[in-house]
């Protein structure tokens, strides 16, 4: 501002006669540089939702923020730092729900109708998140940035917003209704233009696995926000917009969107998307990437009974594709008779495929479809309970969990024994109160040895990519900051050859098994890079679908990425800068976290992902990070207890947290 006054005074000295033209400039200069320090409509805004008092508080985002933080989780880690989350107990009134989109949430790029949800988790009581695809980001994201959720209403309630109007209201109806039924009745009750996202009852009583739901099929899985919701006393959120997003070049930001999702559209891996979702069991099964009978059998015959082709022939199949998204991985299936009988159900995707089928032996592909709407109706993350439950069969197989304790048999494959164990789960009843509460939680109650059979990291069950297959994945699971996870980081993508960005951020490509089943400290940096890669994908609110697929098939696609974001908000960032972004969400998290008391004894391979197989591609593999963890502190800035250091807090400008 200072400049652009000068530049005036000094032309205006040599030449009068432009004053006009100079006044206007200057004028121009002044509101864009004060819009860019206070925050404007081109950034967007956020909403504060006090449930005690019931009072809303907007505040504007400015360029500050988005060239901090991006958007996303990044606002989430901010604001969760400066509240100095990390002491309170994570179902206390003191820790907020911070609903988020991503910066390009909304937008015409392809897949681009993510949001997540940030607190601090009650499963693994370090930060906690998720990310969901489908419609309710998108409409969100059209009249707001996100929604800070602070306190606890008196009674059950649910936040209307229609455009600038907000509202709390009365959700006592609502109370002890499944997430399908919450949706439909409000959306009959308030109209079908409104997109709503909700918990079910397992979050009303709190079940550290708890989910949200939006749009029916769509999951924040992981890590129980469904229980700080419930926790809250708030039922659902319910939004419509008659609102557009705003561009700086939105023609140019088409343009680019539009040829993206072409050829999204017509590429190979779009088809295998929209004929099988995710669920591609068999080809993962010779990856000698799929976790049988809770980690320990290489391999099992009932993963062809329960792949996406039986579930192609069996299931009635009908494509239900999030926002904008021309793969369409997302599908709903009918089961029309028999005892697990079901309609405008979700299709179970791999993971949840993997772990109700393979980690549990159960090889009835309707029973795991049953399970998975159990799942969702109820709002209970699949990963978690289908890897607790494996956890619980391979207790009762050594007699440490008995019938007396659980109240029936629980062996491997019984699909009805499973079903009925969910059920105590998600309503916390009988050994389902112990259960509910993840399997970390479960064992310490438990005991007699049954942490030998814990697959989970940080309190969060690990995901069904084994990473016996793949080292650096084990590094990715040990250092995630919501505990193990195989979307945070594309470990199990980068080696596979499933990704087309290592060239433009110098990582490594493809390997053969061999070359991946090693303790070699050279990973660390890839690992770490697409770590702070994931931190992006996540902070724009796009499906990761888009960059690890989307990579593959458009070359240049992290420049275009780069072009679209100067189209949208007039901010032209550097492919380093935006890197530099991810970096600093993912440390300030690692901050959070050590806050919570996490150091390098918590960055470790449990004992389920060390078992050494018999047979198969990754016979006798003892999967150890220790070499690659050593490199990646080192990498990372951190000391060597996994903390990050003053320099590195001071080159991410993260130091004043
Ligand atoms: S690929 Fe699947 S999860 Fe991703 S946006 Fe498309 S339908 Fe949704």
């Amino acid at each position: 501002m200072v400049f652009s006054l000068s530049l005036y005074l000094i032309i205006l000295k040599l030449n009068p006669n432009l004053s006009n033209l100079l006044i206007i400039f200057t004028l121009r200069s002044i509101i864009k540089a004060i819009e860019d320090k206070m925050g404007n409509e081109k950034f967007g805004k956020i909403l504060k939702v006090n449930l005690k008092n019931k009072s809303f508080n907007e505040r504007y985002i400015n360029k500050n923020d988005v060239m901090t933080f991006l958007g996303g989780p990044g606002f989430a880690i901010d604001y969760l730092m400066k509240q100095k989350v990390f002491e309170y107990d994570p179902l206390s009134e003191k820790n907020p729900l911070v609903v988020m989109t991503g910066l390009l949430t909304s937008t015409s790029f392809p897949c681009s109708g993510f949001y997540s949800v940030s607190a601090r988790s009650p499963l693994t009581t370090i930060y906690g998140e998720g990310l969901s695809g489908g419609f309710f980001g998108a409409e969100l994201r059209k009249v707001l940035n996100g929604i800070i959720i602070e306190n606890k209403a008196d009674s059950p309630v649910y936040l209307k917003i229609e455009d600038d109007h907000y509202e709390l209201k009365d959700a006592s109806d609502l109370w002890g209704l499944t997430t399908d039924k919450t949706i439909q009745n409000l959306r009959s009750e308030l109209g079908k233009n409104y997109k709503v996202t909700c918990i079910g009852t397992s979050g009303e009583i709190n079940v550290p696995l708890a989910s949200i739901i939006n749009d029916h099929f769509r999951a924040v899985g992981r890590g129980g926000m469904g229980a700080v919701m419930g926790s809250k006393n708030l039922k659902a959120i319910a939004v419509k917009s008659s609102k557009k997003i705003d561009y700086f070049n939105e023609e140019k930001f088409n343009n680019i969107s539009k040829s993206i999702f072409l050829s999204f559209k017509k590429s190979a891996m779009g088809d295998v998307l929209k004929n099988f979702g995710t669920n591609n069991i068999d080809y993962f099964e010779r990856l000698a990437d799929v976790p049988h009978k809770n980690w320990t059998l290489h391999k099992w015959k009932g993963v062809n009974e329960i792949s996406g082709s039986v579930v192609l022939e069996r299931l009635h199949v009908k494509s239900r594709p999030c926002y904008l998204c021309p793969f369409s991985c997302g599908r709903e299936i009918e089961i029309k008779e028999g005892p697990y009988k079901i309609s405008n159900a979700a299709c179970s995707e791999y993971e949840t495929t993997a772990a109700f089928g393979a980690m549990c032996l159960i090889s009835n592909v309707e029973a795991i479809a049953y399970m998975n709407h159990l799942c969702n109706t109820m709002g209970v993350d699949t990963i978690s309970a289908g890897c607790t439950i494996a956890f619980a069969m391979d207790c009762y197989e050594k007699s440490i969990l008995t019938q007396d304790d659980i109240g029936f048999p629980l062996e491997w494959g019984d699909a009805d024994a499973a079903i009925k164990l969910l059920n105590l789960m998600c309503k916390k009843e009988g050994i389902g109160k112990i259960l509910s509460n993840g399997s970390r939680k479960a064992s310490e109650i438990i005991g007699n040895g049954s942490e030998e059979f814990l697959a989970e990291i940080k309190g969060l069950e690990a995901p069904m990519h084994d990473p016996r297959a793949i080292f650096p994945l084990g590094l990715q699971y040990a250092t995630s900051n919501r505990g193990a996870c195989h979307l945070r980081g594309f470990a199990n993508d980068l080696y596979s050859g499933f990704t087309g960005f290592n060239e433009a951020l110098k990582i490594s490509k493809e390997k053969p098994i061999k070359e991946r089943t090693i303790d070699n400290p050279e990973f660390a940096r890839d690992v770490a890079i697409s770590q702070n890669l994931s931190e992006i994908n996540n902070a724009l609110g796009i499906c990761r679908q888009s960059i690890s697929s989307g990579s593959q098939i458009v070359e240049n696609l992290l420049d275009l990425i780069l072009d679209e974001i100067y189209y949208l908000i007039e901010i032209k960032l550097a492919l380093s800068e935006l890197m530099e972004i991810g970096e600093r969400i993912f440390n300030l998290k690692r901050v959070f976290n050590n806050k919570c008391g996490i150091t390098k004894k918590d960055d470790r391979i449990p004992p389920r992902l060390k078992f050494p197989l018999e047979k198969g591609r990754v016979k006798d593999k003892v999967l150890t990070i220790d070499l690659m963890l050593e490199e990646y502190y080192k990498f990372r800035g951190w000391d060597v207890n996994g903390i990050p250091t003053k320099n590195k807090l001071f080159e991410l400008k993260i130091e004043n947290y």
